[in-house]
């Protein structure tokens, strides 16, 4: 043990750090980013935004980013307002927030896994203990599981993903209102991939006028196409975010990103454009392997999660010696991949047949 290990926490010591492997590829369907690059008229608002305050860096940014607040609701709608929002770099910096100020030492976050793993790692980080309620054996979730669940383990922080990464399973309404109903404590909803979902109207952004403790994760990462921008948001009760603003860091959201976030939300009509392509090719790409006979969780996300290999691995390694980066989630037999443009979907299905023409 170097110096540096034996001061760091002891939970900490022996860990990894979360991050799939960036490598120069081909074809890069690992991390459920968007894979049309943005619309020259939203880079060029973008660019107008971003021009506008850079002669003013010299000061601190809006430290409750209201302006960028107030739109987010506008995109988001059902009668929100900049009360019900907040916003910070990256939906996960939000839910480090959130553990932040309702996890931490001497309390319980439950998640139901397979599902995002930062979700246990942030829990970790915040000193918040960990409990899995597990999902059940098509990756669904119903409200009887999630209420037994709750009942076991009395968490203080629920936290529900949908779309889930990396099965793709979206929740139906009844199961969000069985969490808030059963817990006594917040109930974060992830919907990371939620413009994805075959029932975008099917969101939980709904449900929050009847139900103040329940909390919806959104990001600009994924169908927004702007995961270089690193902007994530939620929408709650006003509560909620009051609480979040005695744990946020002071200017936590940069000038240049409140105004990149602003300039791309003018053109939130031209950016969501690459979404219905994006769902055909995830629909394509269930179809495809299911033809081939392989199982396959039905997606609501840009991302389509299979299985029946006896050696994912080295699926994965033939893929990567093709040109093609998928995600091994770790999930024995199972691999994910992101649904990209339809070349690079074709290059995939293709590697896919030829990997498994060779290795029957
Ligand atoms: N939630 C889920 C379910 C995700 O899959 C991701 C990204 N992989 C995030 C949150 C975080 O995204 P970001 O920080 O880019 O908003």
């Amino acid at each position: 043990m170097t110096n540096i290990d034996s001061l760091l926490r002891a939970d900490l010591r022996g860990k990894t750090p979360y991050g799939a492997p960036q490598l120069d590829v081909e074809v890069a369907l690992n991390t459920n980013e968007n894979a049309y690059a943005l619309p020259d008229t939203v880079a060029e608002a973008i660019q107008r935004h971003v021009a506008e305050v850079v002669g003013g860096l010299n000061r601190y940014p809006d430290r409750d980013a209201v302006d960028l607040r107030r739109d987010l609701a506008a995109y988001l709608g059902h009668d929100l307002s900049v009360d019900n929002v907040w916003a910070a770099n990256g939906s996960n910096e939000i839910l480090q927030q959130l553990l932040q100020a309702f996890g931490g030492p001497g309390r319980t976050a439950l998640g139901f896994t397979p599902s995002y793993s930062m979700h246990p790692i942030i829990a970790s980080s915040t000193g918040t203990q960990w409990a899995d309620g597990l999902r059940e054996a098509d990756f669904g979730l119903s409200a009887e599981h999630v209420r037994a669940a709750i009942a076991e383990h009395d968490p203080d922080v629920v936290f529900l993903c949908s779309p889930n990464n990396p099965t793709g399973t979206a929740l139906d309404a009844e199961v969000i209102v069985a969490a808030v109903e059963a817990c006594r404590g917040m109930v974060i909803v992830d919907e990371a991939y939620a413009e994805f979902a075959r029932e975008p109207e099917n969101t939980a952004v709904r449900l929050l006028v009847d139900h103040q403790r329940l909390v919806v994760t959104r990001t600009m990462s994924k169908a927004f196409g702007l995961a270089g921008a690193r902007l994530g948001y939620l929408a709650a009760h006003p509560d909620v975010i009051s609480a979040l603003l005695l744990v946020r860091l002071p200017y936590h959201l940069s000038s240049l990103t409140q105004a990149a976030a602003r300039g791309a939300l003018t053109g939130t009509k031209q950016l969501l454009a690459t979404v219905d392509e994006i769902r055909i090719q995830r629909d394509r790409i269930v179809a495809t392997i299911r033809a081939q006979g392989l199982p396959v969780a039905d997606s609501d996300a840009n991302f389509v999660l299979f299985g029946g290999m006896a050696d994912a691995p080295a699926v994965w390694q033939k893929l990567l010696d093709r040109g093609v980066l998928i995600r091994d989630n770790g999930l024995p037999g199972w691999l994910r991949v992101t649904a990209g443009t339809q070349s690079e979907t074709t290059a995939f299905l293709a590697a896919l047949q030829a990997v498994q023409t060779v290795n029957p």
